[in-house]
């Protein structure tokens, strides 16, 4: 059961006080509270788990600081879609706003490499209204004789150039806790010009304690990547594994799953997925058309198999499109045979425009197809 409290109650208030001395004279009963900070107001709201069965839901509204109670199911408590649940979906990182009914691209380096192409990509964003990217600086190499990124070293000048090109919001790979410390003191050295989406990659999943570590911060939003290997079911418990650990500004990614299948693409596209994640939990879903598709193959139609993945994830209703871009593919330092070029980015996002009207054309037939039924 989640117990969502009155906007101004204060968690030093006897009208809490109540709640929670209620709740605590209860039998099998255990409580967390969380502040959850919504587009519109912060509101408090308190986890309860264990018998709940027992609980009396009219009871519990009947106290002062209690706005309303929604019984949950077991799965996904907390990032879940439940019935009567009127909880506010998605939230706003740094002036830009994320939800099941926004669009933000994503478009940037697989991994930083030179000063020299992280500026030509962010100038190419600016010049195109963008106000996202995606740069990485901790890279998981399936071979550990690869690149493994420039790590901490890159982040005051990527930072720096983010906030020349008015970059408010860069989608970051981390692979370890320290990271994230790396990651707060280069922003600080550097007066903080941008903001950071930590990136959970899809080898991450199901690292439990990094899972729980991104989850007790509440300064940075987290992309996390759906595992290529495992079900649907265990990555939508892993982002359940940060909401529950305090920090519900999650981003969940759809990037393709390992088949035994092979070619045609790296892995198994699967923005089919898009309504289902959105159905089953209030996450906004971020589609990954490079890491899905793996190159830069065009079809006969003149157009790359990265546009048309992109263009069936928004017309499904994607929230965010995170993808490779290079200003020399030749030269980048991983993925550089699906990175698309700079050049592309006024085609690839012109056609984002075009799926994302249909998918908004789509959305008034069915309701006003709804409204006759
Ligand atoms: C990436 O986005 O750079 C990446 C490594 O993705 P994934 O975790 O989906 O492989
Ligand atoms: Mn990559």
């Amino acid at each position: 059961m989640i117990i969502i409290l009155h906007p101004d109650i204060s968690d030093k208030s006897p009208e809490f006080q109540q709640v929670i001395d209620y709740l605590a004279n209860r039998p099998n009963i255990k409580t967390r509270v969380h502040q959850v900070a919504g587009a519109l107001r912060t509101v408090t709201e308190i986890y309860v788990i264990g018998d709940t069965q027992s609980l009396d839901k009219t009871e519990i509204e009947g106290l002062a600081a209690v706005e309303r109670a929604v019984r949950v199911s077991e799965e996904y408590r907390v990032v879940g879609r439940h019935k009567d649940d009127t909880r506010e979906a998605g939230f706003n990182y740094n002036g830009v706003r994320f939800g099941q009914d926004t669009l933000n691209v994503f478009a940037g380096l697989c991994a930083v490499d030179v000063p020299e192409h992280v500026e030509a990509m962010m100038k190419a964003l600016r010049d195109h209204d963008q106000v996202c990217t995606r740069m990485g600086a901790y890279k998981p190499r399936t071979n550990p004789y690869s690149f493994q990124g420039h790590g901490k070293s890159c982040l005051p000048w990527v930072f720096e150039l983010a906030g020349k090109y008015g970059i408010k919001v860069i989608s970051m790979e981390i692979t370890h806790d320290s990271h994230l410390d790396e990651i707060r003191e280069a922003l600080q050295k550097t007066g903080a010009p941008t903001g950071v989406m930590l990136q959970i990659g899809t080898r991450n999943t199901q690292n439990f304690e990094l899972l729980k570590c991104v989850g007790r911060q509440r300064d940075f939003p987290v992309l996390l990547k759906r595992g290529f290997g495992i079900t649907l079911e265990e990555s939508l418990n892993a982002a359940e594994y940060v909401a529950s650990a305090g920090n519900n500004m999650i981003v969940f990614g759809l990037r393709g799953m390992k088949t035994n299948m092979g070619d045609p693409h790296r892995n198994f596209v699967d923005f089919s997925h898009v309504p289902v994640v959105k159905r089953l939990t209030r996450m906004p879903v971020c589609i990954d058309p490079s890491h899905s598709v793996g190159s830069r193959e065009y079809a006969p139609d003149g157009i790359p198999d990265v546009f048309h993945v992109t263009a069936q994830g928004v017309i499904a209703g994607a929230n965010m499109i995170l993808v490779d871009f290079h200003p020399v593919p030749k030269k980048a330092l991983v993925d550089g045979p699906q990175a698309l070029l700079l050049e592309e980015l006024p085609w690839f996002l012109d056609d984002v425009t075009i799926a994302r009207a249909a998918y908004e054309k789509r959305q008034q037939s069915s309701q006003r197809y709804a409204a006759r039924a």
